[in-house]
Protein backbone atom coordinates (compact mmCIF):
# COMPACT_ATOMS: atom_id res chain seq x y z
CA UNK A 1 0.00 0.00 0.00
CA UNK A 2 1.55 3.64 -1.20
CA UNK A 3 0.37 6.17 1.96
CA UNK A 4 0.39 9.08 2.10
CA UNK A 5 -0.09 12.09 5.04
CA UNK A 6 -2.19 14.39 5.71
CA UNK A 7 1.09 16.79 6.15
CA UNK A 8 2.14 15.45 2.39
CA UNK A 9 -0.84 16.15 1.46
CA UNK A 10 -0.93 19.80 1.91
CA UNK A 11 2.31 19.76 0.58
CA UNK A 12 1.99 17.53 -2.77
CA UNK A 13 -1.55 19.48 -3.21
CA UNK A 14 0.35 23.25 -3.16
CA UNK A 15 2.80 22.35 -5.19
CA UNK A 16 0.47 21.08 -7.64
CA UNK A 17 -1.25 24.24 -7.73
CA UNK A 18 2.18 25.60 -8.52
CA UNK A 19 2.44 27.70 -5.00
CA UNK A 20 5.97 28.11 -5.15
CA UNK A 21 6.42 29.67 -1.53
CA UNK A 22 6.21 28.82 2.07
CA UNK A 23 6.57 31.51 4.94
CA UNK A 24 5.51 30.58 8.26
CA UNK A 25 6.65 29.86 11.88
CA UNK A 26 6.45 26.22 13.13
CA UNK A 27 5.32 24.98 16.20
CA UNK A 28 2.60 21.81 16.82
CA UNK A 29 0.91 20.85 15.44
CA UNK A 30 2.59 21.99 11.50
CA UNK A 31 6.53 21.09 11.99
CA UNK A 32 5.55 18.04 9.43
CA UNK A 33 3.62 20.47 7.28
CA UNK A 34 6.63 22.78 6.51
CA UNK A 35 9.36 19.70 6.23
CA UNK A 36 6.97 17.82 3.73
CA UNK A 37 6.97 21.17 1.59
CA UNK A 38 10.59 21.43 0.92
CA UNK A 39 10.43 17.96 0.62
CA UNK A 40 7.88 18.89 -2.57
CA UNK A 41 10.15 21.68 -3.56
CA UNK A 42 8.53 24.75 -2.22
CA UNK A 43 10.68 26.87 -0.56
CA UNK A 44 10.16 27.38 2.76
CA UNK A 45 11.03 30.82 4.69
CA UNK A 46 10.95 30.35 8.83
CA UNK A 47 9.69 33.78 9.86
CA UNK A 48 9.80 35.39 12.90
CA UNK A 49 5.86 36.51 13.52
CA UNK A 50 3.09 35.17 11.92
CA UNK A 51 1.87 38.89 10.37
CA UNK A 52 5.26 39.49 8.76
CA UNK A 53 5.01 35.42 7.35
CA UNK A 54 1.54 36.56 5.97
CA UNK A 55 2.88 39.90 4.35
CA UNK A 56 5.43 38.35 2.67
CA UNK A 57 3.19 35.40 1.43
CA UNK A 58 0.88 37.99 -0.06
CA UNK A 59 3.40 40.00 -1.86
CA UNK A 60 4.69 36.78 -3.55
CA UNK A 61 0.94 37.02 -4.64
CA UNK A 62 1.30 40.38 -6.29
CA UNK A 63 4.71 39.97 -7.32
CA UNK A 64 4.24 36.62 -9.33
CA UNK A 65 0.17 36.38 -9.95
CA UNK A 66 0.67 32.99 -8.08
CA UNK A 67 -0.35 32.59 -4.45
CA UNK A 68 2.20 32.41 -2.01
CA UNK A 69 1.15 30.34 1.52
CA UNK A 70 1.82 31.00 4.96
CA UNK A 71 1.76 28.70 7.19
CA UNK A 72 0.96 28.99 10.76
CA UNK A 73 0.56 26.85 14.24
CA UNK A 74 -3.40 27.32 15.88
CA UNK A 75 -4.64 29.85 18.04
CA UNK A 76 -2.68 32.97 18.73
CA UNK A 77 -0.60 31.92 15.48
CA UNK A 78 -3.39 32.10 13.33
CA UNK A 79 -4.77 35.53 14.73
CA UNK A 80 -1.45 37.17 14.27
CA UNK A 81 -1.89 35.98 10.72
CA UNK A 82 -5.22 38.01 10.44
CA UNK A 83 -3.64 40.95 9.73
CA UNK A 84 -1.75 39.77 6.74
CA UNK A 85 -4.83 37.77 5.72
CA UNK A 86 -6.88 41.77 6.21
CA UNK A 87 -3.98 43.41 4.41
CA UNK A 88 -4.02 41.05 1.30
CA UNK A 89 -7.48 41.15 0.86
CA UNK A 90 -7.84 44.74 1.45
CA UNK A 91 -5.04 45.22 -1.53
CA UNK A 92 -6.89 42.23 -3.35
CA UNK A 93 -3.88 40.14 -3.34
CA UNK A 94 -3.91 36.70 -3.30
CA UNK A 95 -2.73 34.25 -0.74
CA UNK A 96 -3.45 31.15 0.70
CA UNK A 97 -3.17 30.77 4.83
CA UNK A 98 -2.70 26.64 6.09
CA UNK A 99 -3.14 26.92 9.90
CA UNK A 100 -3.16 24.27 12.30
CA UNK A 101 -5.55 23.77 14.46
CA UNK A 102 -7.04 21.40 17.71
CA UNK A 103 -7.58 17.98 16.80
CA UNK A 104 -10.60 16.79 15.29
CA UNK A 105 -13.18 15.74 17.98
CA UNK A 106 -11.86 18.68 20.56
CA UNK A 107 -13.68 21.12 19.64
CA UNK A 108 -14.98 22.93 22.39
CA UNK A 109 -13.35 21.11 24.83
CA UNK A 110 -10.84 23.51 25.67
CA UNK A 111 -8.01 22.09 23.55
CA UNK A 112 -4.44 23.77 23.29
CA UNK A 113 -4.95 26.54 21.65
CA UNK A 114 -8.18 25.88 20.26
CA UNK A 115 -10.18 29.23 18.76
CA UNK A 116 -13.06 28.90 16.11
CA UNK A 117 -10.02 29.46 12.97
CA UNK A 118 -12.84 28.75 9.98
CA UNK A 119 -15.38 31.33 11.48
CA UNK A 120 -12.55 34.12 12.11
CA UNK A 121 -11.26 33.84 9.03
CA UNK A 122 -14.23 34.55 6.91
CA UNK A 123 -14.35 38.43 7.80
CA UNK A 124 -10.93 38.42 6.44
CA UNK A 125 -11.15 35.87 3.45
CA UNK A 126 -12.78 34.72 0.49
CA UNK A 127 -12.92 31.33 1.83
CA UNK A 128 -12.50 29.57 4.55
CA UNK A 129 -12.64 26.09 5.07
CA UNK A 130 -11.49 23.21 7.03
CA UNK A 131 -10.86 19.41 5.36
CA UNK A 132 -13.17 16.94 6.90
CA UNK A 133 -10.84 13.97 5.84
CA UNK A 134 -7.77 13.54 4.26
CA UNK A 135 -8.50 12.50 0.86
CA UNK A 136 -10.30 15.74 0.27
CA UNK A 137 -7.11 18.21 0.75
CA UNK A 138 -6.06 18.04 -2.58
CA UNK A 139 -9.74 19.69 -3.46
CA UNK A 140 -9.49 22.36 -0.84
CA UNK A 141 -6.40 23.21 -1.67
CA UNK A 142 -7.16 23.43 -4.93
CA UNK A 143 -10.55 25.58 -4.13
CA UNK A 144 -8.43 28.21 -2.41
CA UNK A 145 -5.67 28.72 -4.78
CA UNK A 146 -8.40 29.21 -7.37
CA UNK A 147 -10.60 31.47 -5.27
CA UNK A 148 -7.29 33.75 -4.33
CA UNK A 149 -6.45 34.60 -7.45
CA UNK A 150 -10.08 34.60 -9.69
CA UNK A 151 -12.36 37.40 -9.72
CA UNK A 152 -10.92 40.12 -7.81
CA UNK A 153 -7.98 38.55 -5.63
CA UNK A 154 -7.74 37.61 -1.96
CA UNK A 155 -6.88 35.83 0.56
CA UNK A 156 -7.91 32.08 1.66
CA UNK A 157 -7.85 30.14 4.32
CA UNK A 158 -7.19 25.84 5.00
CA UNK A 159 -7.54 24.78 8.42
CA UNK A 160 -5.81 21.41 9.04
CA UNK A 161 -6.58 19.50 12.08
CA UNK A 162 -3.70 18.44 14.14
CA UNK A 163 -4.18 15.33 14.35
CA UNK A 164 -4.97 14.87 10.04
CA UNK A 165 -0.94 16.31 9.94
CA UNK A 166 0.83 12.68 10.77
CA UNK A 167 -2.35 10.40 10.33
CA UNK A 168 -2.18 8.57 6.82
CA UNK A 169 -4.13 7.48 3.61
CA UNK A 170 -3.92 5.08 0.87
CA UNK A 171 -2.86 7.27 -2.21
CA UNK A 172 -5.26 5.42 -4.25
CA UNK A 173 -8.12 6.88 -2.16
CA UNK A 174 -7.36 10.34 -2.39
CA UNK A 175 -8.96 11.81 -5.62
CA UNK A 176 -6.00 13.87 -7.74
CA UNK A 177 -6.89 17.26 -8.46
CA UNK A 178 -5.10 19.11 -11.41
CA UNK A 179 -3.59 22.62 -11.34
CA UNK A 180 -5.84 25.31 -11.77
CA UNK A 181 -4.84 27.55 -15.07
CA UNK A 182 -4.43 31.01 -14.89
CA UNK A 183 -7.66 33.31 -14.17
CA UNK A 184 -9.93 33.85 -17.35
CA UNK A 185 -10.29 36.68 -18.94
CA UNK A 186 -12.94 38.85 -19.58
CA UNK A 187 -13.51 41.48 -22.35
CA UNK A 188 -15.76 44.53 -22.29
CA UNK A 189 -18.81 45.03 -23.87
CA UNK A 190 -18.40 46.38 -27.00
CA UNK A 191 -21.07 49.12 -26.90
CA UNK A 192 -19.60 50.22 -23.61
CA UNK A 193 -16.09 50.34 -25.31
CA UNK A 194 -17.37 52.71 -28.19
CA UNK A 195 -18.98 54.64 -25.87
CA UNK A 196 -16.05 54.82 -23.68
CA UNK A 197 -13.93 56.13 -26.33
CA UNK A 198 -16.43 59.01 -27.17
CA UNK A 199 -16.45 60.22 -23.54
CA UNK A 200 -12.70 60.22 -23.99
CA UNK A 201 -12.73 61.98 -27.39
CA UNK A 202 -15.18 64.69 -26.12
CA UNK A 203 -13.10 65.50 -22.78
CA UNK A 204 -11.01 68.93 -22.75
CA UNK A 205 -9.01 67.66 -20.16
CA UNK A 206 -8.65 64.14 -19.90
CA UNK A 207 -6.56 62.08 -17.30
CA UNK A 208 -6.10 58.30 -17.56
CA UNK A 209 -5.23 56.96 -13.30
CA UNK A 210 -3.23 54.08 -13.07
CA UNK A 211 -3.55 51.73 -10.20
CA UNK A 212 -2.29 48.89 -9.04
CA UNK A 213 -5.30 46.78 -10.35
CA UNK A 214 -3.23 47.70 -13.53
CA UNK A 215 -0.31 46.63 -12.01
CA UNK A 216 -1.55 42.84 -11.06
CA UNK A 217 -3.35 42.83 -14.05
CA UNK A 218 0.54 43.02 -16.48
CA UNK A 219 -1.40 45.71 -18.22
CA UNK A 220 1.86 47.15 -18.97
CA UNK A 221 3.01 47.33 -22.69
CA UNK A 222 -1.27 47.50 -23.62
CA UNK A 223 -1.11 50.65 -21.79
CA UNK A 224 1.92 51.96 -22.92
CA UNK A 225 0.84 52.07 -26.24
CA UNK A 226 -2.55 53.32 -25.53
CA UNK A 227 -1.04 56.62 -23.83
CA UNK A 228 1.50 57.16 -26.21
CA UNK A 229 -0.96 56.36 -29.23
CA UNK A 230 -3.33 59.05 -27.65
CA UNK A 231 -0.85 61.28 -26.08
CA UNK A 232 -2.78 61.11 -22.79
CA UNK A 233 -1.59 62.68 -19.48
CA UNK A 234 -1.18 59.55 -16.81
CA UNK A 235 -1.14 59.67 -12.67
CA UNK A 236 -0.07 56.57 -11.08
CA UNK A 237 -1.55 55.77 -7.91
CA UNK A 238 1.51 54.22 -4.97
CA UNK A 239 1.72 51.68 -5.78
CA UNK A 240 0.25 52.33 -10.03
CA UNK A 241 3.64 53.65 -10.05
CA UNK A 242 6.19 52.01 -12.35
CA UNK A 243 3.47 50.68 -14.26
CA UNK A 244 5.13 53.54 -16.90
CA UNK A 245 7.63 54.91 -16.23
CA UNK A 246 7.23 57.65 -13.71
CA UNK A 247 10.35 59.79 -15.99
CA UNK A 248 7.42 59.31 -19.10
CA UNK A 249 7.23 62.12 -20.40
CA UNK A 250 3.47 62.14 -20.33
CA UNK A 251 3.34 61.08 -16.40
CA UNK A 252 1.35 64.39 -14.46
CA UNK A 253 2.67 63.24 -10.78
CA UNK A 254 4.73 66.18 -9.92
CA UNK A 255 1.00 67.89 -10.83
CA UNK A 256 -1.24 65.40 -8.86
CA UNK A 257 -3.56 67.97 -7.32
CA UNK A 258 -3.89 69.69 -10.14
CA UNK A 259 -5.06 67.18 -12.66
CA UNK A 260 -7.26 65.53 -10.24
CA UNK A 261 -8.84 68.81 -9.72
CA UNK A 262 -9.25 69.88 -13.20
CA UNK A 263 -9.93 66.75 -15.34
CA UNK A 264 -13.21 66.89 -16.87
CA UNK A 265 -12.81 62.95 -17.97
CA UNK A 266 -11.16 60.42 -16.24
CA UNK A 267 -9.85 56.67 -17.56
CA UNK A 268 -9.96 55.24 -13.86
CA UNK A 269 -7.70 51.43 -14.78
CA UNK A 270 -7.54 49.08 -11.75
CA UNK A 271 -7.76 51.88 -8.70
CA UNK A 272 -10.85 52.08 -6.27
CA UNK A 273 -12.26 55.77 -5.88
CA UNK A 274 -11.39 55.51 -1.78
CA UNK A 275 -9.53 57.60 0.30
CA UNK A 276 -6.61 57.41 -1.35
CA UNK A 277 -8.08 58.70 -4.54
CA UNK A 278 -10.19 60.96 -2.02
CA UNK A 279 -13.13 59.01 -3.40
CA UNK A 280 -13.28 60.61 -6.32
CA UNK A 281 -15.37 63.88 -4.92
CA UNK A 282 -14.95 67.56 -4.25
CA UNK A 283 -12.58 69.21 -3.19
CA UNK A 284 -10.45 67.16 -4.82
CA UNK A 285 -12.01 66.19 -8.28
CA UNK A 286 -14.14 68.16 -10.35
CA UNK A 287 -17.79 67.69 -9.16
CA UNK A 288 -18.70 66.86 -12.62
CA UNK A 289 -15.99 64.84 -13.49
CA UNK A 290 -17.19 61.98 -16.10
CA UNK A 291 -15.66 58.76 -14.86
CA UNK A 292 -15.12 55.55 -17.45
CA UNK A 293 -13.98 52.61 -15.30
CA UNK A 294 -12.44 50.03 -15.82
CA UNK A 295 -12.77 46.77 -13.28
CA UNK A 296 -12.80 43.17 -13.15
CA UNK A 297 -15.20 43.36 -10.27
CA UNK A 298 -18.59 44.52 -10.96
CA UNK A 299 -19.64 45.50 -7.63
CA UNK A 300 -16.82 48.15 -7.52
CA UNK A 301 -18.24 49.96 -10.15
CA UNK A 302 -20.26 53.29 -8.95
CA UNK A 303 -18.38 53.28 -5.39
CA UNK A 304 -19.28 56.99 -4.21
CA UNK A 305 -19.26 57.96 -7.95
CA UNK A 306 -21.64 56.93 -10.69
CA UNK A 307 -19.32 55.89 -13.52
CA UNK A 308 -20.43 57.71 -17.05
CA UNK A 309 -19.17 54.30 -18.63
CA UNK A 310 -18.10 51.41 -17.00
CA UNK A 311 -15.75 48.87 -18.97
CA UNK A 312 -16.26 45.34 -16.54
CA UNK A 313 -13.62 43.32 -17.79
CA UNK A 314 -9.18 42.37 -17.31
CA UNK A 315 -7.65 45.98 -17.43
CA UNK A 316 -5.34 44.53 -20.11
CA UNK A 317 -8.24 42.76 -22.22
CA UNK A 318 -9.76 46.37 -21.90
CA UNK A 319 -7.02 48.82 -22.52
CA UNK A 320 -6.10 45.91 -25.97
CA UNK A 321 -9.96 46.53 -26.70
CA UNK A 322 -9.75 50.44 -26.42
CA UNK A 323 -6.01 50.14 -28.53
CA UNK A 324 -7.70 48.35 -31.38
CA UNK A 325 -10.49 51.43 -32.03
CA UNK A 326 -8.45 54.13 -31.14
CA UNK A 327 -5.79 52.71 -34.27
CA UNK A 328 -8.30 52.24 -36.52
CA UNK A 329 -9.49 55.67 -36.47
CA UNK A 330 -6.22 57.28 -35.75
CA UNK A 331 -6.84 59.98 -33.47
CA UNK A 332 -5.16 61.50 -31.17
CA UNK A 333 -5.64 64.22 -28.12
CA UNK A 334 -4.02 67.44 -28.86
CA UNK A 335 -0.48 68.05 -27.49
CA UNK A 336 -0.83 71.40 -28.03
CA UNK A 337 -3.80 72.16 -25.80
CA UNK A 338 -4.35 74.74 -22.82
CA UNK A 339 -4.55 71.31 -20.40
CA UNK A 340 -1.09 70.13 -21.21
CA UNK A 341 0.85 73.44 -21.16
CA UNK A 342 -1.31 73.94 -17.20
CA UNK A 343 0.20 70.73 -16.38
CA UNK A 344 3.41 71.15 -17.94
CA UNK A 345 4.26 74.58 -16.15
CA UNK A 346 3.00 73.00 -12.90
CA UNK A 347 5.14 70.44 -13.06
CA UNK A 348 8.24 72.93 -13.28
CA UNK A 349 6.90 74.86 -10.71
CA UNK A 350 6.76 71.75 -8.10
CA UNK A 351 10.15 70.53 -9.25
CA UNK A 352 11.55 73.49 -8.34
CA UNK A 353 10.18 73.42 -4.54
CA UNK A 354 11.56 70.15 -4.27
CA UNK A 355 15.01 70.61 -5.39
CA UNK A 356 15.80 73.60 -3.35
CA UNK A 357 14.65 71.74 -0.29
CA UNK A 358 16.81 68.91 -1.86
CA UNK A 359 19.94 70.87 -1.92
CA UNK A 360 19.74 71.86 1.66
CA UNK A 361 23.11 70.55 3.05
CA UNK A 362 22.36 71.08 6.98
CA UNK A 363 23.22 68.19 9.49
CA UNK A 364 21.06 66.61 10.15
CA UNK A 365 19.49 66.33 7.23
CA UNK A 366 15.85 66.49 5.76
CA UNK A 367 13.92 64.33 3.88
CA UNK A 368 14.31 66.01 0.86
CA UNK A 369 18.04 65.85 1.09
CA UNK A 370 17.79 62.03 1.98
CA UNK A 371 15.74 60.85 -0.71
CA UNK A 372 17.33 62.93 -3.54
CA UNK A 373 20.75 61.20 -2.74
CA UNK A 374 18.88 58.10 -2.22
CA UNK A 375 17.11 58.29 -5.42
CA UNK A 376 20.41 59.12 -7.38
CA UNK A 377 22.54 55.76 -6.24
CA UNK A 378 19.31 53.43 -6.70
CA UNK A 379 19.56 50.79 -10.05
CA UNK A 380 16.59 51.69 -12.74
CA UNK A 381 15.33 48.46 -11.81
CA UNK A 382 15.60 47.77 -8.07
CA UNK A 383 12.48 47.06 -6.27
CA UNK A 384 11.23 49.51 -3.68
CA UNK A 385 9.53 49.02 -0.97
CA UNK A 386 8.43 51.65 1.69
CA UNK A 387 6.23 52.47 4.65
CA UNK A 388 6.48 54.95 7.37
CA UNK A 389 3.81 58.50 7.08
CA UNK A 390 6.31 61.11 5.99
CA UNK A 391 9.01 58.61 4.75
CA UNK A 392 6.66 56.97 2.37
CA UNK A 393 4.72 60.03 1.45
CA UNK A 394 7.71 62.21 0.70
CA UNK A 395 9.64 59.39 -0.52
CA UNK A 396 6.89 57.96 -3.32
CA UNK A 397 7.11 61.67 -4.72
CA UNK A 398 11.32 61.82 -4.65
CA UNK A 399 12.02 57.36 -5.76
CA UNK A 400 11.04 56.54 -9.24
CA UNK A 401 10.10 53.77 -10.21
CA UNK A 402 10.64 52.61 -13.50
CA UNK A 403 9.17 48.99 -13.99
CA UNK A 404 6.10 47.27 -12.74
CA UNK A 405 5.24 45.96 -9.50
CA UNK A 406 8.55 47.55 -8.49
CA UNK A 407 6.96 49.40 -5.74
CA UNK A 408 5.19 47.95 -2.66
CA UNK A 409 3.68 49.70 0.95
CA UNK A 410 1.74 50.33 3.03
CA UNK A 411 -0.67 49.95 0.76
CA UNK A 412 -5.28 50.36 0.72
CA UNK A 413 -5.09 49.64 4.68
CA UNK A 414 -2.48 51.35 5.27
CA UNK A 415 -0.67 48.84 7.27
CA UNK A 416 3.07 49.29 8.76
CA UNK A 417 5.02 46.52 9.33
CA UNK A 418 4.50 45.06 5.91
CA UNK A 419 7.74 46.26 4.94
CA UNK A 420 10.26 43.69 5.56
CA UNK A 421 7.80 40.57 5.01
CA UNK A 422 7.48 42.18 1.81
CA UNK A 423 11.34 42.54 1.28
CA UNK A 424 12.13 38.90 1.99
CA UNK A 425 9.64 37.93 -0.50
CA UNK A 426 10.90 39.87 -3.30
CA UNK A 427 14.23 39.10 -2.52
CA UNK A 428 12.97 35.05 -2.23
CA UNK A 429 12.17 35.97 -5.79
CA UNK A 430 14.65 37.70 -6.81
CA UNK A 431 16.55 34.78 -5.30
CA UNK A 432 14.88 31.77 -7.04
CA UNK A 433 14.52 33.93 -10.78
CA UNK A 434 18.13 34.96 -10.93
CA UNK A 435 16.74 38.56 -11.61
CA UNK A 436 19.71 40.13 -10.06
CA UNK A 437 17.98 42.78 -8.80
CA UNK A 438 18.62 45.29 -5.52
CA UNK A 439 15.35 44.94 -3.04
CA UNK A 440 15.47 48.58 -1.37
CA UNK A 441 13.34 48.52 1.80
CA UNK A 442 12.55 52.20 2.80
CA UNK A 443 11.49 52.58 6.12
CA UNK A 444 10.38 55.04 8.90
CA UNK A 445 11.69 54.38 12.13
CA UNK A 446 8.42 53.73 13.39
CA UNK A 447 7.58 51.62 10.78
CA UNK A 448 10.85 49.31 11.26
CA UNK A 449 9.93 48.66 14.41
CA UNK A 450 6.82 46.86 13.55
CA UNK A 451 8.36 43.61 11.88
CA UNK A 452 12.44 44.77 12.87
CA UNK A 453 13.11 41.21 14.12
CA UNK A 454 12.63 40.03 10.32
CA UNK A 455 16.12 41.64 9.85
CA UNK A 456 17.61 38.14 11.44
CA UNK A 457 15.12 36.15 8.84
CA UNK A 458 16.97 38.10 6.18
CA UNK A 459 20.52 37.51 7.66
CA UNK A 460 20.03 33.39 8.28
CA UNK A 461 18.63 33.36 4.41
CA UNK A 462 21.37 35.80 3.63
CA UNK A 463 18.76 37.52 1.69
CA UNK A 464 21.16 40.81 0.39
CA UNK A 465 18.23 43.37 1.25
CA UNK A 466 19.07 47.01 1.72
CA UNK A 467 17.14 48.73 4.71
CA UNK A 468 17.28 52.23 4.37
CA UNK A 469 15.78 53.50 7.83
CA UNK A 470 14.86 57.39 8.36
CA UNK A 471 14.73 58.46 11.85
CA UNK A 472 13.51 60.79 13.40
CA UNK A 473 12.71 59.95 16.35
CA UNK A 474 9.26 58.76 16.68
CA UNK A 475 5.90 58.31 15.00
CA UNK A 476 5.18 61.05 12.23
CA UNK A 477 8.18 63.18 14.25
CA UNK A 478 10.19 63.03 17.58
CA UNK A 479 12.40 65.00 19.78
CA UNK A 480 15.82 65.38 19.60
CA UNK A 481 18.26 63.93 21.89
CA UNK A 482 18.69 67.14 24.11
CA UNK A 483 14.93 67.33 25.16
CA UNK A 484 14.76 63.79 25.60
CA UNK A 485 17.35 63.84 28.25
CA UNK A 486 15.69 67.10 29.70
CA UNK A 487 12.45 65.26 29.58
CA UNK A 488 13.80 62.83 31.51
CA UNK A 489 15.23 65.11 34.35
CA UNK A 490 11.88 66.97 34.35
CA UNK A 491 10.01 64.09 35.49
CA UNK A 492 8.49 60.49 34.53
CA UNK A 493 8.65 60.07 30.97
CA UNK A 494 5.44 58.12 30.56
CA UNK A 495 3.62 61.33 31.63
CA UNK A 496 5.19 64.10 29.45
CA UNK A 497 7.08 62.40 26.71
CA UNK A 498 5.00 62.80 23.71
CA UNK A 499 3.06 59.95 22.53
CA UNK A 500 4.47 59.93 19.37
CA UNK A 501 8.29 59.98 19.99
CA UNK A 502 10.27 57.01 20.38
CA UNK A 503 14.29 56.47 21.68
CA UNK A 504 16.20 59.64 19.99
CA UNK A 505 18.59 58.16 17.86
CA UNK A 506 18.28 54.43 18.56
CA UNK A 507 20.49 52.47 16.84
CA UNK A 508 18.70 50.11 14.83
CA UNK A 509 21.84 49.89 12.55
CA UNK A 510 23.00 47.61 15.32
CA UNK A 511 19.91 45.52 15.29
CA UNK A 512 21.68 44.42 11.67
CA UNK A 513 25.28 43.72 12.99
CA UNK A 514 23.91 41.78 15.83
CA UNK A 515 22.80 39.05 12.98
CA UNK A 516 26.10 39.78 10.87
CA UNK A 517 24.57 41.86 8.25
CA UNK A 518 26.08 45.38 7.57
CA UNK A 519 25.04 48.41 9.72
CA UNK A 520 25.82 51.96 8.69
CA UNK A 521 24.86 55.39 11.37
CA UNK A 522 24.18 57.88 8.87
CA UNK A 523 24.16 61.71 9.72
CA UNK A 524 25.61 63.28 7.01
CA UNK A 525 24.84 63.32 2.79
CA UNK A 526 28.97 61.78 2.84
CA UNK A 527 28.21 58.89 5.03
CA UNK A 528 24.82 58.38 3.54
CA UNK A 529 26.37 58.02 -0.28
CA UNK A 530 29.05 55.81 0.72
CA UNK A 531 27.02 53.70 3.29
CA UNK A 532 24.13 52.93 0.14
CA UNK A 533 26.72 52.38 -2.38
CA UNK A 534 28.71 49.90 -0.47
CA UNK A 535 25.38 48.32 0.80
CA UNK A 536 24.22 48.26 -3.01
CA UNK A 537 27.45 46.72 -3.89
CA UNK A 538 27.29 43.57 -1.51
CA UNK A 539 25.21 40.68 -2.75
CA UNK A 540 25.79 38.33 0.04
CA UNK A 541 23.87 40.03 3.32
CA UNK A 542 21.69 42.02 4.17
CA UNK A 543 22.62 45.94 4.82
CA UNK A 544 20.48 48.65 7.23
CA UNK A 545 21.61 52.69 7.30
CA UNK A 546 20.21 54.02 10.03
CA UNK A 547 19.76 57.59 8.92
CA UNK A 548 19.39 60.26 11.48
CA UNK A 549 17.89 63.12 10.18
CA UNK A 550 16.38 66.27 11.67
CA UNK A 551 13.44 65.12 13.99
CA UNK A 552 11.49 68.77 13.12
CA UNK A 553 12.22 68.09 9.25
CA UNK A 554 8.66 68.17 7.78
CA UNK A 555 7.20 71.03 9.94
CA UNK A 556 8.36 74.50 10.95
CA UNK A 557 9.56 74.86 14.26
CA UNK A 558 6.95 75.39 17.32
CA UNK A 559 7.63 77.00 20.38
CA UNK A 560 6.86 73.56 22.39
CA UNK A 561 7.50 70.88 20.43
CA UNK A 562 5.84 69.34 23.33
CA UNK A 563 2.78 68.68 25.00
CA UNK A 564 0.80 70.64 22.54
CA UNK A 565 -2.10 68.14 20.50
CA UNK A 566 -1.77 70.60 17.32
CA UNK A 567 1.61 69.86 17.03
CA UNK A 568 0.27 66.65 15.98
P1 LIG B 1 -4.83 51.62 -5.91
O1 LIG B 1 -4.35 51.35 -4.53
O2 LIG B 1 -3.73 51.66 -6.91
O3 LIG B 1 -5.73 52.79 -5.98
P2 LIG B 1 -6.88 49.62 -5.62
O4 LIG B 1 -6.32 48.49 -4.85
O5 LIG B 1 -7.74 50.59 -4.90
O6 LIG B 1 -5.70 50.35 -6.40
O7 LIG B 1 -7.73 49.07 -6.82
C1 LIG B 1 -7.34 47.99 -7.59
C2 LIG B 1 -8.55 47.57 -8.38
O8 LIG B 1 -8.11 46.77 -9.47
C3 LIG B 1 -9.53 46.71 -7.60
O9 LIG B 1 -10.80 47.32 -7.63
C4 LIG B 1 -9.51 45.37 -8.30
O10 LIG B 1 -10.79 44.78 -8.35
C5 LIG B 1 -9.02 45.73 -9.68
N1 LIG B 1 -8.30 44.70 -10.42
C6 LIG B 1 -7.33 43.87 -9.97
N2 LIG B 1 -6.85 43.12 -10.98
C7 LIG B 1 -7.51 43.48 -12.09
C8 LIG B 1 -7.48 43.07 -13.46
N3 LIG B 1 -6.62 42.15 -13.90
N4 LIG B 1 -8.34 43.65 -14.32
C9 LIG B 1 -9.21 44.60 -13.90
N5 LIG B 1 -9.27 45.04 -12.63
C10 LIG B 1 -8.44 44.50 -11.73
MG1 LIG C 1 9.65 58.35 12.25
Amino acid sequence: MDEVTGAQLIAESLKAQKVEYMFGIVGVPVIEVAMAAQAAGIKYVGMRNEQAACYAASAIGYLTGRPGSCLVVSGPGLIHALGGMANANMNCWPVVVIGGSSDQNQETAGAFQEFPQVEACRLYSKFSARPSSLDVIPSVIEKAVRTSMYGRPGACYVDIAGDMVNAKVDRSKVRAVSCCPTPPVSLAHHGAIAEAISVLKAAKRPLVIIGKGAAYGRAETALREFVEMIGLPFLPTPMGKGVLPDDHPNCVAAARSRALLQADVVLLLGARLNWMLHFGLPPRFNPNVKIIQVDLCAEEMGNNVSPAVALLGDINAVVIQLVEVVRKDGWRYASDSEWWSTLKDKIVANAKISKTLALQSTVPMNYYTVFHHVSQLLPHDCIIISEGANTMDIGRTMLNNYLPRHRLDAGTFGTMGVGLGFAIAAAAVERSEHSNQRIVCVEGDSAFGFSGMEVETMCRYNLPVVIIVVNNNGIYSGVDLETWKEMAKMGDLTSIAPPVSLLPEARYDEVMTAFGGRGFLVRTVEELRSALQLSLSDWERPSLLNVLIDPSSDRKQQDFPWLTLSNL
